[in-house]
């Protein structure tokens, strides 16, 4: 009997949780051994960190042990991941070398801590809490420092968050809530019908909005005044910033790499091995902005079946050919004890035929909010067969 392909799988986010289990499901073990290396003993769901800045969720109902991979089949070792070295089919990593047939990366994005807090990261998650909990008011902003971030519209339900959490405080009307945006018109991205709603939510809401429409949003943060890149400088009380992201260092010291981000081969037709090498993949955040495409994990989960079918091809050795590529995500939003959510088909957008993805809207409604709870629990009982 041949021996099983070694399929190594570096990040244990939410690319390689699909894409291991996925594979997991389609490769017997005498085909493939399927290893997993995160640095974190935990997998978290990065959507709740939200959650977890209002003060609804704590740490460990927001992750789960990636260990719990091993009761399907799915070696998982915790390492911290060096370096990448394609040519030679080899991974450095904290606890030695690893060697692989196949490769996936999708180790995220990496985010360069500017020392304030946002929902971001877990631990900025926390930090953002205790900063609304010593919040008594006054002008507080939710700022993006530059593109591309992790999921475009999250700064839009923060400060709508902001704007439920300061209102059942008794706060609301002593406060002044101001997004600074690498976006000219909020929601822009998602075309101008999506523009005008959000511009139109936000009114409603009192938030003040100044798009600069380009990036970096910030040029400067200091002594509670910040310069947007319009000139404008805002006096502030508490700050909500998301902070650059770049490529993890090992992907960005690799041959992998383009434009600070690695590059995929044809993307917008399905094709996601490493633009050099036929045997690494390259998904999710770390390849998002060469496609383009936001960071989001709906996005990572609709074109993971094109790349696990085309690693089962390359395991198997056969092909039973692939669907249309076709690319959609999709974002449910808290707006403060409501749900709204946005859903979007971006393959005329990626294959540059529309400048646009194509949207639909669901307002403002309870159940939507339930959807989204419901969500988060869904997506650790498929993955990790466990709700935390
Ligand atoms: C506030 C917020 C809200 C969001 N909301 C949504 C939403 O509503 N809808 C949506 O679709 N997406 C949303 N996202 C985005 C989504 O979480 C990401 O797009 C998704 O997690 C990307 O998956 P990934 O596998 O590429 O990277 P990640 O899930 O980030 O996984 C990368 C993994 O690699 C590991 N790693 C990195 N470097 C190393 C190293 N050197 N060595 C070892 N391990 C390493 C990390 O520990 C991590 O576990 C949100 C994100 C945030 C922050």
């Amino acid at each position: 009997m041949a021996t099983p392909k070694k399929v190594l799988i570096l990040g244990g986010g939410t690319g390689g949780l699909i894409i291991s289990n996925e594979l997991r499901k389609l490769l017997s073990s005498g085909e493939a051994e399927i290893t997993v290396v995160d640095r974190n003993e935990r997998s978290e769901f990065r959507p709740s960190y939200l959650y977890v800045a209002f003060g609804y969720r704590e740490p460990h109902q927001v992750s789960l042990p990636l260990s719990l991979l091993e009761r399907k089949g799915i070696r998982f070792v915790q390492a911290e991941v060096q370096g990448i070295d394609a040519a030679n089919r080899s991974v450095e990593t904290s606890v030695g070398t690893m060697d692989y047939d196949i490769l996936v990366v999708s180790l995220g994005a990496e985010t360069v801590d500017i020392g304030y807090p946002s929902p971001w990261e877990l631990n900025l998650a926390l930090k953002t809490r205790e900063a609304l909990a010593g919040f008594k008011g006054g002008t507080l902003v939710v700022g993006i420092h530059s593109n591309p971030y992790r999921c475009p519209p999250a700064p839009y339900e923060t400060a709508m968050l902001a704007h439920f959490y300061l209102e059942t405080r008794g706060l609301r009307d002593r406060s002044r809530i101001l997004i600074v945006s690498t976006m000219k018109r909020p929601f822009e991205n998602f075309g101008p019908l999506a523009a005008k709603m959000m511009s139109q939510m936000l009114e409603e809401m009192g938030i003040e909005h100044i798009g600069v429409g380009g990036s970096p949003a910030i040029t400067s943060i200091e002594d509670n005044v910040l310069e947007a890149a319009t000139g404008e400088r805002i006096k502030f009380d508490a700050a909500f910033i998301v902070p650059p992201h770049r490529a993890p260092k090992p992907v960005a010291e690799s041959e992998l790499v383009k434009n600070g981000w690695a590059a995929a081969r044809n993307p917008a037709h399905g094709d996601f091995r490493s633009e050099k090498y036929d045997d690494v993949y390259v998904v999710g955040d770390v390849v998002a902005p060469n496609v383009p495409l936001g960071m989001a994990g709906t996005i990572l989960h609709s074109y993971s079946p094109y790349v696990v079918s085309n690693i089962v091809a390359d395991v198997k050795g056969v092909s039973i050919g692939q669907p249309t590529f076709r690319v959609f995500g999709t974002c449910a939003l808290d707006v403060g004890g409501f749900g709204m959510a946005a859903a979007c088909d971006f393959t005329p957008f990626v294959q540059k035929k529309k400048p646009y993805p194509d949207c639909f809207f669901l307002p403002p409604a309870k159940p939507v909010r339930i959807f989204k709870e419901f969500f988060e629990k869904m997506y650790f009982a498929w993955l990790l067969g466990e709700v935390p």
